[in-house]
């Protein structure tokens, strides 16, 4: 089976987790110190500020924000469920605005209908690597006094003409082992807002200004120098590893022609943490035949965020039709830069079978 996702761990990764079990820091240390820089430099933003995943980083992101109890945050319902629950644990409550079915990104047009007295800010989310409408986010969230923090957990290096995600608003990343690059755990927060850049990382630490000197709640939401080694030695290869998703989708793109294909607007550099297309007919049945072809195709997502059991609970009762539907037609096939030539041929012949 040709895997959804494979994690690119060489002798450089081993090496370097290897020097730091040897100098003794474990925890965070002049490593993380290092990628942060590093991290902060690839965005082309002032501050980077590493976390234990990306899920602490979008809640500690948003806290930073001062955004809690009373605030509304203005997201996509079509997300993985740390969007949105970062939000929930804030005490803040998320409103959904549905997708764009030509990007699966929020639809700039529908955020500003979700717009209240008590709205906060705006979560986009920038799904399978591709970027949000960022100029008409930014230009609703100016005009309405918003913050914005960007989910760009699936989006290392993404751009719009030549900008970084995660430079517009405060950024989120995250390094699980299945995003484009990986420290095992672990999450980062980008900022040009050095108040903010400050805020985080009291938060992410117990709120510790100096040694047991504590200015504000936090917690323990520290990378270790074990992580930002790893993060250090995958962050050299991200570019090429980029390069390589971006030519495996254009060798998808160009020869599938049963199936609706990624769309990339002008100017934008989709990263392609997923390959992501739609079928005519049955999903799942497609999904079956795909495993039978031997090509790991996966859902992300097959229930949106308002319809999760969770959301029902609480009393969430939207119905979002773009979002409801993407969820029943999508599908991803691997794109990550491990294929071989072979499989990515394969992964053709058995998608253009459907
Ligand atoms: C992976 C992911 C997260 C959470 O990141 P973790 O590191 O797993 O906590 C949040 N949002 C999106 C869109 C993601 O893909």
């Amino acid at each position: 089976m040709i895997p959804i996702a494979s994690p690119l761990i060489g002798e450089e990764e081993k090496q370097a987790v290897i020097a730091v079990l040897e100098s003794g820091q474990l925890a965070q240390g002049p490593r993380v110190q290092e990628f942060e820089e590093r991290f902060a430099a690839l965005c082309g933003v002032r501050h980077a500020i590493a976390t234990s995943s990306g899920t602490t980083a979008l809640l500690t992101a948003l806290l930073a924000h001062r955004i809690g109890i009373g605030d509304e945050v203005i997201t996509t319902p079509f997300t993985f469920i740390a969007s949105a629950n970062s939000i929930l644990f804030t005490g803040a409550r998320p409103v959904f605005a549905d997708i764009d079915e030509s990007s699966y990104n929020i639809d700039p047009d529908l955020i500003e209908q979700k717009v209240t007295q008590y709205t906060k800010a705006i979560l986009p989310v920038h799904l399978y690597g591709n970027p949000c409408d960022m100029g008409r986010i930014m230009e609703i969230a100016d005009r309405h006094g918003l913050i914005v923090v960007e989910d760009a957990c699936q989006a290392h290096g993404a751009s719009i003409d030549g900008k970084r995600v995660g430079s517009f608003g405060t950024g989120c990343f995250s390094f699980y082992p299945s995003k484009n690059m990986t420290t095992g755990e672990g999450g980062m927060i980008t900022t040009d807002d050095d108040e903010i850049a400050e805020r985080a990382r009291l938060i992410r630490n117990h709120g510790q200004s100096q040694l047991y000197r504590h200015e504000s709640p936090g917690y323990n939401f520290r990378m270790t120098d074990l992580q930002a080694a790893l993060g250090l030695a995958q962050l050299g290869k991200l570019g090429k590893w980029t390069r390589k998703r971006i030519e495996n989708a254009a060798f998808l793109t160009e020869r599938l022609n049963n199936v609706i294909t990624p769309q990339v607007m002008q100017g934008y550099v989709h990263v392609y943490h997923q390959y992501t297309v739609r079928v005519k007919g049955d999903r799942d049945q497609a999904l079956q035949e795909l495993a039978e072809g031997g090509v790991g195709a996966r859902v992300y997502y097959p229930l949106p965020v308002h319809e999760q059991p969770l959301y029902r609970q609480l009393g969430f009762k939207d119905s979002l039709p773009v979002s409801e539907r993407m969820s029943q037609e999508v599908l991803s096939v691997p794109v990550h830069p491990a294929l071989t030539q072979e499989e990515l041929v394969k992964i053709v012949s058995e998608v253009s079978k459907l």
